[in-house]
């Protein structure tokens, strides 16, 4: 049997091997001194390398790990995809299944604005984040902001935290992590978090890569060369690694483009913990169904599924925080109601995150540097929940429970050589396909989706190639390609050449 012509049985057992596949990591023998410094910059899109003067970024990248795109989780939020980025868990596992949510045991409500749920470990008790993981095996952290940072989780805060203040000059944060490093050695933190809100906030009021955007990545660029300058001046460069993250990225939204979820169901029968790309409902004086069956087929713009019937790619269907119904709006639409858009005059929102992971717009920026990296090094997207296994690796330590896995970055992690990917292209009739090849993953590239695969048969360059993550396959051998995605399935794709 040729390997493209998987049988549905073939199919499925090979979802089944990769939704388990979830094998030890090796511990590296890294030194004691080894620093992670992990950098959010919330916002910056996947495309965003290129928009201005970034010299710093390049930097990275080029004396790097220069990384396409990462792959985010539903929903692409700040909140639910920082706290997987430190926990290596699906917001459906970690918990943190909004930036807005309601929890149904403790009957209480969550959002960024409410100081007291926010530094409460109650919301963040589904996982274990990579500081609590490091400060559990004696090695120090310090967060200069960062989603979950400012809560005792699990029993365990970082040695040194500050409560968030978006208004912190960018400097201060700088030379604090500098003050970090200058620290006599059984002080010093060896894992530390950074966080930018700029970038973020000039997308969504104006639109992606539009100036203002460009001029607040500038910006960070500066302060971060300064960093880059300081660990170089200090002789530190070769024992630390930089991970530098968005949080997921950012589309054009516009006022022509809302649904109006109260012209189709009646709002005060139900609770909506969250709105906007995702809208999240409990069914509280109106059964789950007729919920559903108010809403599908509504709106030509607007999905709707019982939390039952999310797609398992998503991965988001099992927290008590997950509700009972989920609402997507395509891109670039959003889901509001006529009360809260009366007022719309009085905001000014041109850009917005939220939708599926898997849509190229809300891939984010990633780059990484350090001495277990060779320059020059490239690798196809990476997904964000197998970023956690990577940071006790980098600091000799343990990790803990997690959904990730270290295996995409492990042929890079002290490569002789630099490692670069393999790009197939398929004709699959309607659509092209582009399969860009690492040796141990894959990024898949289907119109304007990029998905991230394991690796589960053949060697990169080999005659027949077999990948799977869960809900989505794909193999190709010399005839052609297969691809399956949720409930879609092509076979017979034929190689371009
Ligand atoms: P989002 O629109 O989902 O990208 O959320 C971005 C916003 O999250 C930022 O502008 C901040 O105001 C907010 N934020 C980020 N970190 C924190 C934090 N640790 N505590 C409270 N709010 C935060
Ligand atoms: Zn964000
Ligand atoms: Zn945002």
């Amino acid at each position: 049997m040729s390997k493209r012509k998987l049988s549905i049985w073939g199919l499925v057992a090979l979802l089944l091997l990769v939704g388990c596949g979830n094998a030890p990591s090796p511990v590296g023998a890294s030194s004691a001194e080894r620093t992670v410094i992990l950098i959010s910059i919330d916002g910056f899109r996947y495309d965003y390398f290129d928009l201005g003067n970034t010299p710093t970024l390049e930097r990275i990248a080029s004396q790097g790990l220069r990384v396409d795109s990462l792959h985010h989780v539903f929903p692409t939020k700040t909140f639910p995809t920082h706290y997987t980025v430190v926990t290596g868990r699906h917001p459906g596992h970690h918990g943190l299944v909004a930036n807005s949510m309601w929890d149904p045991d403790r009957d209480a409500r969550f959002s960024l604005g409410n100081r007291e749920a926010v530094e409460d470990g109650f919301w963040y008790e589904g996982g274990e984040p990579i500081w609590v993981t490091a400060e559990n095996q004696s090695v120090k952290a310090a967060t200069f902001f960062w989603p979950g940072s400012e809560a005792r989780i699990r029993g365990v805060r970082p040695s040194y935290w500050k409560v968030y203040d978006g208004d912190v000059a960018h400097e201060e944060r700088i030379a604090q992590v500098l003050d970090w490093i200058d620290m006599p050695a059984e002080e010093r933190p060896r894992l530390i978090t950074l966080y930018f809100s700029t970038v973020d906030s000039a997308g969504h009021r104006y639109g992606p890569r539009e100036a203002p955007v460009q001029m607040a990545l500038e910006e960070i660029d500066g302060q971060l060369g300064t960093l880059l300058d300081g660990l170089e001046a200090r002789g530190v460069m070769d024992e630390t690694t930089l991970i530098l993250a968005s949080d997921h990225g950012m589309a054009r939204v516009d006022f022509d483009r809302y649904i109006m979820l109260d012209d189709y169901l009646d709002l005060s029968k139900v609770r909506v913990s969250d709105w906007g790309p995702a809208t999240q409902i409990w069914a509280t004086d109106m059964p789950v169904e007729d919920i559903v069956s108010a809403l599908k087929g509504a709106h030509p713009k607007m999905r709707v599924w019982a939390k039952e019937d999310i797609p398992p790619r998503y991965q988001f269907g099992t927290h008590r925080r997950v509700p009972d119904v989920l609402v997507e709006a395509d891109m670039g639409w959003m889901i509001s109601n006529k009360p809260y858009m009366a007022g719309r005059s009085q905001f000014q929102l041109f850009g917005m995150h939220g939708w599926d992971p898997a849509r190229i717009e809300m891939h984010g920026g990633i780059t990484m540097m350090g001495p277990d990296f060779v320059a020059g090094s490239e690798s196809p997207a990476i997904r964000s929940v197998d970023l956690y296994e990577l940071m006790p690796h980098l600091l000799g330590i343990t990790p803990s429970e997690n959904d990730g896995t270290l295996a995409p970055f492990t042929p890079y992690l002290n490569a002789q050589d630099p490692i670069r990917y393999q790009t197939v292209r398929f004709d699959c009739g309607t659509d092209t396909v582009e399969a860009r090849v690492a040796p141990m993953h894959m990024a898949l590239h289907w119109e304007n989706e990029v998905h991230v695969l394991d690796r589960i048969e053949g060697e990169i360059n080999g005659p027949s190639q077999i990948f799977g993550a869960t809900g989505l396959s794909f193999s190709f051998d010399e005839d052609g390609a297969s691809v399956s995605i949720d409930d879609r399935f092509v076979a017979d794709c034929v190689t371009i050449q």
